[in-house]
């Protein structure tokens, strides 16, 4: 039998999907289509996709008018100019910064944004204080692989997926609607 879940107080928690397996990103899409069954106010910032690249996403958000956000326009992730990709970084940051300041969302969404802190572009305490500054009712989800142990510690909640298997490794190539 089902067992009926009691909502609590309301209280903005931050949530962390790392680990090397699949499910980070669509967890949090997964997290969105929720939260907008509730009437939330919601958001998806990406910090590795850009809009050259359409995923199936953003294809319904745009249908649903649902904001979600490629921000990696420019990157080249391999740049000979790490000056260039640090600046890009920051403004990516800075557009983050200001969603989350506005205070007018009840969840938003940082996809990815473990890559450029561990690339040393993005300076962690920077991350740590505009999270710890955020409206108390805000709901914060960042992904990304290896997520840094000090955003873990004041994260509410954590999921590792951790990869027992995945087609990418037996030669199957990215599937429409399941990647893209
Ligand atoms: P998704 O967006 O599908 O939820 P994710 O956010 O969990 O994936 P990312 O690390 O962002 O995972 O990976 C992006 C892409 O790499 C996805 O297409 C995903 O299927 C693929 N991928 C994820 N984990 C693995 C793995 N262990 N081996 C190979 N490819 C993977
Ligand atoms: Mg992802």
């Amino acid at each position: 039998m089902e067992r009926e879940i009691q909502p609590g107080p309301r209280r903005g928690l931050l949530m962390i999907h790392t680990g090397d397996g699949k499910g980070k990103t669509t967890a949090a899409l997964g997290l969105l289509f929720r939260a907008l069954g509730r009437n939330f106010k919601v958001i998806m910032l990406q910090f590795l996709k850009s809009k050259k690249h359409i995923y199936g996403e953003h294809l319904l958000a745009e249908k649903l008018g649902v904001e979600i956000q490629p921000l990696g326009d420019g990157f080249s992730w391999e740049s000979k100019n790490i000056e260039t990709d640090k600046s890009l970084a920051r403004e990516c940051w800075n557009t983050c910064r200001n969603v989350i300041e506005s205070g007018k969302y009840d969840l938003v969404i940082l996809d990815e944004l473990t890559y450029p802190i561990n690339y040393g572009w993005l300076p962690l305490e920077d991350v740590i204080s505009v999270l710890k500054k955020r409206d108390s009712n805000m709901h914060v989800v960042i992904t990304g692989r290896n997520a840094p142990q000090p955003l873990m510690e004041i994260a509410d909640l954590v999921s590792d997926v951790h990869a027992v298997k995945h087609p990418l490794k037996s030669g199957i190539r990215a599937q429409i609607g399941i990647e893209m």
